[in-house]
């Protein structure tokens, strides 16, 4: 079932404090309107009482398909890193099971830390595609692209609006001002041929090695690589990378 908490919250503009219902469990088969209302940006919006102002609330939010059988968690983690968030995680996790139906035994949660890579992993799982799969598409554009695609100042999400039978499409948004810049397509046999990579070759790592999760990110994969090679450590040997398709 959906659920809502409520929270004591202070208005942006004009500083006053209110007590606010927001949701932190949906489930999105008993409630398909919350669902609608997510994905336009006006779910845990909240309306000043004193001066009017319309304002969102990020605060842990559990979205659940039981008809699709999955959930993603989001922990609004800005400012703070995925490790601490990753940890934010494992503690909320016996919290997490009561918001979560009796009869599903070990459910299987993504991590999450904003809105946008919820929306992201939303609009992935309804067009049934594996989300490993598709970041380790975006970490071979950004390996492969760095000067187009520089993960420490470009973030690639799936863009499910403009994906086709024959492609799916990325959109680069700028890290620091949020703007969408422009659309990269890849061909949906390469996503096919790697489907079938990661299952039969066992000399690539597999998929699980390269994104063990909670939190599932190629960006953040890349960023951890980078500061790997420019520190001085030595770093023990990498099994090879899947080739290229
Ligand atoms: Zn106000």
């Amino acid at each position: 079932m959906s659920q809502q908490k409520t929270y004591n919250i202070r208005c942006p503009q004009c500083q006053q404090d209110q007590d606010v219902q927001l949701y932190e469990a949906v489930n999105v088969q008993h409630s398909p309107e919350l669902k609608q209302r997510l994905m336009a940006n006006q779910l845990n919006t909240v309306t000043c009482g004193q001066c009017g102002l319309t304002f969102r609330v990020d605060k842990p939010l559990l979205y659940h398909d039981p008809a699709k059988r999955f959930m993603i968690y989001q922990i609004p983690v800005s400012g703070k890193s995925a490790e601490e968030g990753e940890r934010q995680f494992t503690d909320s996790l016996g919290q997490l099971s009561s918001l979560m139906p009796k009869d599903i035994q070990s459910p299987d949660v993504s991590l999450v830390f904003s809105r946008t890579e919820l929306v992201e992993r939303i609009f992935l799982r309804d067009a049934g595609l594996n989300e490993r799969i598709i970041e380790y598409i975006k970490y071979m554009i950004y390996t492969r692209n760095s000067a187009k695609v520089d993960a420490a100042r470009k973030i690639l999400l799936f863009d499910a609006e403009d994906s086709t039978p024959e492609a799916l499409c990325f959109v680069v948004q700028d890290a620091e001002s949020r703007k969408l810049e422009f659309v990269l397509q890849y061909d949906r046999k390469t996503y096919a041929a790697l489907c079938e990579t990661f299952d039969k070759d066992d000399q690539t790592p597999t998929l699980l090695e390269l994104f063990p999760g909670p939190y599932i990110s190629a960006r953040r994969l890349v960023l951890k690589e980078t500061s790997e090679t420019d520190s001085a450590a030595p770093k023990p040997p990498r099994k090879r990378r899947p080739r290229e398709t």
